[in-house]
């Protein structure tokens, strides 16, 4: 159990109906460990898609929806940041879920230290027919036509992009899907941030880089599979994995 007025972050968890066991882990932790926090922020990829708000009615988001704002009824902030695969949150679901919508990347003062909290995947900058592919979807004009289709259209749409993403995985190199970096130092100095946390490549650990003379760590946090979960706990400068099983 943590103290209270620990921070946790977690992402990457891709929850669907599919991932019963993830699910339960999930849930497990909100009603633990996120209990005795005092903030949680969510950085990304907390659902394995999203097609818009008007599918809050689904059984499967009403629960996991009802989790959350269980949790922060308690009094335990939740923060969300939407990752690539569940970038059309909006503030419908904000507002049923209890949580505040974070933009990426966002700077944060964590007990006086300025940190940056981002997905990740606008840092996996080698890839660059994902970037083109990011640069097209995260624009409001994309996104209101989008959301303008049937919610069974863009289901259908998302499926559709998840397989030729899946297909396209297999042909690149592991190095091109991990972050860049050129440009975790250029946005960390842009930000004036001393510290980063991130998701997406799921490639949990910790990074020093050298950011403008400063020494900075990037943490990593991990997916979450079926037999394990991870959250990054922050405690004054006490910073460590919860290894959840
Ligand atoms: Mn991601």
């Amino acid at each position: 159990m943590q103290d209270r007025g620990s921070e946790l972050f977690i992402s990457d968890l891709h929850l669907s109906a599919h991932e019963p066991a993830t699910v339960e882990r999930f849930l497990k932790f909100l009603a633990g460990d996120a209990r005795d926090a005092q903030r949680v922020t969510i950085l990304g990829d907390l659902f394995d898609y999203w097609a818009g708000d008007d599918d809050l009615d689904d059984p499967f988001n009403q629960h996991i929806v009802a989790a959350l704002r269980s949790l922060s009824a308690l009094g335990v902030a939740i923060a969300f940041m939407a990752g690539n695969r569940d970038f059309l949150f909006g503030e419908r679901f904000a507002a049923v879920a209890g949580v505040t919508l974070l933009p990426d990347p966002c700077r944060y003062d964590l007990n006086g230290l300025p940190i940056l909290l981002t997905h990740g995947d606008c840092l996996c900058t080698d890839d660059a027919d994902y970037q083109r592919f990011r640069a097209s979807v995260r624009v409001p004009d994309w996104q209101a036509a989008f959301l303008a289709r049937s919610l069974a259209d863009r289901k259908q749409e998302i499926a559709a992009l998840r397989a030729r993403s899946e297909a396209e995985k297999y042909g690149k190199p592991m190095a091109i899907m991990d972050v860049n970096e050129e440009a975790v130092i250029r946005l960390m100095a842009r930000h004036q941030a001393r510290a980063l946390i991130h998701g997406h490549t799921h490639l949990q650990g910790c990074h020093t880089h050298e950011v403008e003379g400063a020494l900075c760590q990037r943490w990593v946090l991990g997916d979450w599979p079926a037999d394990r979960g991870n959250a990054l706990a922050c405690s004054g400068d006490d910073w460590h994995w919860l290894d959840l099983r």
